[in-house]
């Protein structure tokens, strides 16, 4: 009880952006955790984490290693030209963190471990790594400003939800590296940078074409824009981490049949009504009403 107490002063004194970011970098390590222990073998259990680690350190490599060095050196070459240097700028993520991400991937592609059929989940792992080095990045970032500090965390629910959008997009660009590295197709490394330089693009359109005082109009389009390539992102990844029937499942899941009490994956075709679904038993091919499976559930 007492520990409790003191848990809720802890997080009711943090600022609500640190809030954020621990809830965050949780909900992030719970799902690049899930994967690590549903999809990859025990003996590369120790290593993906390891790629979780090392993807979270490839972002802050990236930053001060690639992205401060090239940010001085376009300052010097472009000097006195500082609309092509705002422009050069919308390069600095895409080939930064790519490269490191490039950087990332040696190492565990030498020791064979990313197998054929576990590509998507080891991207997983480093583009949550990856995404988790930025969340605490960022997050520094945001507390660094005095005046978000009084914030409570649920402002910062946009953050949350943008945050964990970009987890995903980083492991399906990871993913188009492995596939282009695995492929010895080196020239398909620029279509992750190509698709991160599209993702950013229209932030600095932003703020050079404004169209109403308040912004409102951009940040709808930049919303949407970002959620385009989460959801092929999203679509991608599940293509490639589920089987047909898991992908079926995902979307309608299992139901067991009332008759021949056999546990199925739930057919294309069906009558819904709240709650129940008039179906197909693929075993013993009669029609039952069913209800959805639950794994927690008692059959
Ligand atoms: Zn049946």
């Amino acid at each position: 009880m007492r520990e409790t107490i003191a848990l809720e002063m802890t997080v009711s004194t943090m600022p609500g952006i640190v809030v954020a970011a621990l809830l965050t970098l949780t909900l992030a390590l719970g799902v690049a955790g899930w994967v690590l222990f549903k999809r990859l073998r025990l003996p590369d259990r120790a290593f993906a984490a390891l790629g979780v680690l090392g993807g979270a350190g490839a972002f802050f490599g990236a930053f001060y290693l690639l992205r401060l060095p090239l940010d001085q050196g376009l300052q010097s070459l472009l000097r006195g030209y500082p609309a092509w240097l705002r422009f050069g700028a919308t390069f600095y993520a895409p080939l930064t963190e790519e490269a490191a991400k490039w950087v990332l991937l040696i190492p565990f592609l030498l020791l064979g471990k990313i197998k054929r059929e576990h590509q998507a989940a080891w991207a997983i792992c480093l583009g949550f790594g990856f995404g988790m080095g930025e969340i605490v990045f960022l997050a520094q970032r945001i507390a660094a400003d005095p005046s978000t500090l009084t914030l409570p965390w649920y402002q910062s629910s946009g953050f949350i939800i943008e945050r964990l959008m970009v987890c995903v997009i980083h492991s399906a660009l990871v993913l188009l590296a492995i596939d282009a590295l695995c492929s010895r197709k080196l020239w398909r490394l620029l279509l992750p940078l190509v698709i991160h330089w599209l993702l950013n693009f229209p932030i600095y359109l932003s703020t050079r074409v404004p169209l109403d005082a308040a912004g409102i109009v951009w940040g709808q389009l930049l919303w949407m824009w970002s959620s385009l390539f989460f959801v092929s992102a999203l679509i991608l990844l599940g293509q490639r981490l589920l089987t047909p029937s898991e992908r079926i499942a995902a979307l309608l899941g299992k139901a067991i049949c009332p008759e021949c009490h056999t546990l199925y994956v739930r057919p294309w075709w069906g009558v819904n009504r709240i709650g129940k679904r008039y179906e197909r038993c693929p075993q013993c091919k009669h029609y039952h009403w069913t209800t959805l499976y639950r794994e927690d559930s008692e059959p």
